[in-house]
């Protein structure tokens, strides 16, 4: 159980996800440029949380949500948590959320300040652009999903990321695989951050999307290594 002062940040996961260097930069060196991509996705969340929260066909909706684990050693902010109804009156209208819960397992809810029944959380992720090769997101989602499991002592099954381009939602399902991946992430966001570990570039494709490009300068840093290699061999042929 980690404490509140040693919790690192739930947006760091898709960084980690993304390139283990670009999180060290970001969250050991506090290393942040701003690109075209980064600008854009900060203003898109912050239209999310200037919604507000309210209730939509019988679906609470709850937007900036914070979330904590302690378990995980994270803490965060939620773009959208809706809270669906859960079983009884709900199911038998058909409002229900369905499969919210992991296959084979029973949907549990929890209780909602003021509000009768139970109600099965269900987080929503604002991105800009389009869905990525990785899994970057979905850990990130699934992240905030454990948080909200610890918080509320409920199972929290399904969630789902929304994409500008096109603009839709994709639903994702917390299976134990992804669930592992979350956890596997935090334990090497923990391994590096407590060694003060700076992990080298890993240049590809990948970069052209880094707001770091020019922090990280991958292609020199792959240069510098081909010079000691070289620097290398001529010590060994000159010995
Ligand atoms: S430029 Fe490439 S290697 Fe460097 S931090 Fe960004 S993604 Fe990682």
């Amino acid at each position: 159980m980690f404490s509140d002062e040693d919790l690192l940040p739930l947006s760091g996961l898709q960084h980690l996800a993304f390139c283990e260097r670009q999180w060290a930069l970001i969250h050991m060196e506090q290393e942040w440029a701003e690109n075209v991509l980064t600008v854009e996705g900060k203003q898109l969340h912050e239209f999310v949380h200037e919604q507000g929260s309210g209730v939509r066909g019988g679906v609470r909706m709850v937007r900036g949500l914070r979330l904590r684990s302690l378990t995980l050693g994270l803490y965060g902010v939620a773009d959208l948590v809706e809270f669906h109804p859960c079983g009884g009156e709900a199911a038998l209208q058909g409002t229900a959320l369905q499969g919210a819960a992991p296959p084979g397992t029973t949907p549990q809810g929890t209780s909602l300040h003021g509000l009768p029944g139970s109600w099965i959380p269900y987080p929503v992720e604002y991105k800009r652009g389009r869905k990525r090769y990785d899994r970057a997101d979905e850990t990130q989602l699934c992240a905030q999903a454990l948080c909200l499991e610890e918080m509320l002592n409920v199972t929290v099954g399904q969630g789902a990321i929304y994409y500008g381009q096109p603009r839709r939602r994709s639903e994702i399902t917390f299976v134990p695989e992804l669930r592992e991946a979350v956890a596997g992430l935090c334990r090497r966001a923990r391994e590096l951050y407590d060694a003060r570990q700076m992990p080298p570039p890993k240049p590809g494709r990948h970069c052209a999307n880094c707001s770091l490009e020019n922090v990280c300068m991958p292609n020199l840093s792959k240069k510098d290594r081909s010079a000691k290699y070289v620097a290398g061999l001529l010590e060994e042929a000159r010995s």
